[in-house]
């Protein structure tokens, strides 16, 4: 069956083919989000989604153009072209560079096979102009989303009468012809927005459910609630497949102290910056290493695959960074140390409470022993 026997506005059509490019898309980048963060890799969603729509959109143009190449139906995707351009442009993470862009336009010009065709070039900037036209009102955009919606459309509407004159011109078209795909690319343009914003909203929420739940708001590193997550994943794969788990406990040295001299907020001030120097440690020393905030001034260290041996330096390390740090609040040094309980991972630990009461045991001996320590046993 032809689209022509559907009895179907080839219009409608393409309206519903618009939504089920974008939903593909979504369905495929949250898919491969959560694919990623599965396997604990450090996902920037807005990175994805960026790198999976620009090859997305690439073989999309490329599909659709080859298919009306050399037919004198050359222009029928061109109002999804503009939107391709838009997407990439203005809703995307994206940062392409001017002739990054231009190569794409010679590619293009390339498998239409027009370069001899001097209306193509001037089609061709017109594009060009969209793409830097929408990153403009993209990085002035305002908080009134009104505002944004009357900037984008201003700026769709001047080029997609720029675009179809031009095309006017090259495929004989008729007025009326233009008249309607220019506001076909109105309604294309505003469902896309309208669209993308509402989902992207949607998407950001969770996210920041996401972050709220798993992280601590003053310091920033991840929470009590992630750290039972994650230690008792670890616990159940060093049972099962015998691999050494290391825990590791800290807690800062009369803290209370540092909230009596310096006030609260340079108690604050310490916690947040602790915990920011333990995170640059790590991640210089592995990676996969994270700091949980476990308690108020009490943290966390799960080195999964390392011994007690494995991990004393690195763990030795920390606590000289910590007591050689400079943390400075409203003018005043403030020194600091930290005592900590590190363990290992027995076959004789039932449970991951065996396991960290062992280190909570060795922190206390640490603390009753004259602090800034670490007991390792
Ligand atoms: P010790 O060396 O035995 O650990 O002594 P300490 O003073 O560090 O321990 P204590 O448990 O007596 O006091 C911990 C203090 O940490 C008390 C509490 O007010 C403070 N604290 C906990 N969370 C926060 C926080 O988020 N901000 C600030 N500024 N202080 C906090
Ligand atoms: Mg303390
Ligand atoms: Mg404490």
């Amino acid at each position: 069956m032809t689209w022509s026997e559907w009895f179907v506005n080839p219009a409608l059509t393409s309206v519903f083919f618009l939504l089920g490019v974008l939903t593909l898309y979504w369905f495929m980048t949250s898919k491969l989000i959560k694919y990623l963060e599965k396997r604990k890799k450090n996902v920037r969603s807005s990175r994805v989604q960026a790198v999976v729509g620009v090859i997305y959109i690439m073989i999309l143009i490329i599909v659709t153009q080859l298919a009306v190449k050399g037919t004198p139906n050359g222009w029928v995707f061109v109002n999804f072209q503009v939107f391709a351009v838009i997407f990439v442009s203005y809703f995307l993470d994206l940062n392409i560079h001017a002739w990054q862009i231009g190569l794409l336009i010679l590619a293009y010009i390339g498998i239409n096979g027009t370069f001899a065709i001097g209306l193509s070039w001037l089609f061709a900037a017109v594009f060009f102009g969209l793409y830097f036209a929408m990153v403009f009102i993209k990085e002035h955009r305002h908080t009134n989303e009104w505002r944004n919606f009357s900037d984008y459309t201003l700026v769709n509407l001047v080029f997609a009468v720029a675009m179809w004159s031009v095309l006017k011109v090259r495929f004989n078209l008729g007025f009326g012809e233009v008249a309607w795909q220019v506001l076909f690319s109105f309604f294309f343009m505003t469902i896309t927005f309208v669209y993308i914003n509402s989902v992207l909203a949607g998407a950001n929420t969770l996210e920041q459910l996401t972050y709220t739940t798993n992280f601590d708001d003053l310091t920033h590193v991840r929470n009590y609630y992630s750290f039972k997550k994650e230690f008792s994943q670890d616990f159940t794969s060093a049972q099962e497949h015998q691999e050494p788990l290391t825990l590791m406990l800290f807690d800062i040295d009369h803290f209370k102290h540092v909230n009596d001299t310096y006030g609260h907020l340079a108690g604050d001030y310490v916690l947040a910056n602790v915990a920011k120097l333990i995170t640059q440690r790590l991640k210089t020393i592995d990676p996969d290493l994270h700091l949980f905030r476990t308690g108020g001034e009490e943290f966390t260290i799960i080195f999964k695959n390392y011994t007690t041996a494995t991990a004393k330096t690195h763990v030795t390390e920390i606590a000289d960074a910590i007591r050689n740090g400079h943390f400075r609040h409203d003018g005043q040094d403030i020194t600091i140390s930290i005592s900590a309980g590190v363990t290992q991972f027995q076959d004789v630990d039932d449970n991951q409470l065996d396991l960290y009461r062992r280190a909570d045991q060795n922190l206390y001996y640490s603390k009753r022993h004259g602090r800034d320590q670490v007991t390792v046993n």
